[in-house]
């Protein structure tokens, strides 16, 4: 127990760092981005292939968003602005293609399935189930 305690508090401070409103911000915008790759795993192992839901491309947006505000109004670094100026525009333009392709299709109601179908199909390819 006191190891764990020494572990998160030290130097006065917790886990040793110097907090303020920005490192919120970074460590936010860290853990969003982190989150990303956690949705995308679960969804891919849910269906056993590779599956970048929107959910995905939502946290991409707003944890790169985030690390560039933190970039560039508290550590004003020139190779992190670098990095996460310009990655959001193929994160929205992913979206907005998530989100056309999902209006023409849809998708398996059945609760181990969810394949996309196209829209004028009656049945599911994969299940049979009878789509709405
Ligand atoms: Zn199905």
């Amino acid at each position: 127990m006191v190891a764990l305690f020494d572990f998160l508090w030290f130097d006065g401070k917790l886990l040793g760092v110097e907090w303020s409103a920005w490192k919120v911000v970074g460590w936010l915008g860290n853990a969003v981005f982190t989150a990303r790759f956690l949705v995308q795993w679960r969804a891919s192992e849910k269906r056993k292939q590779v599956v970048v839901p929107s959910l995905f491309w939502w946290l991409s947006i707003i944890g790169s968003l985030l690390l560039l505000a933190y970039a560039l109004f508290y550590r004003r670094d020139s190779v992190m602005i670098a990095a996460y100026a310009f990655n959001w525009i193929p994160y929205f333009r992913n979206l907005l293609l998530h989100h056309r392709n999902k209006l023409t299709r849809q998708f398996c109601p059945a609760p181990d399935c969810g394949v996309a179908s196209p829209a004028d199909a009656r049945f599911c390819a994969t299940c049979g189930c009878k789509l709405s």
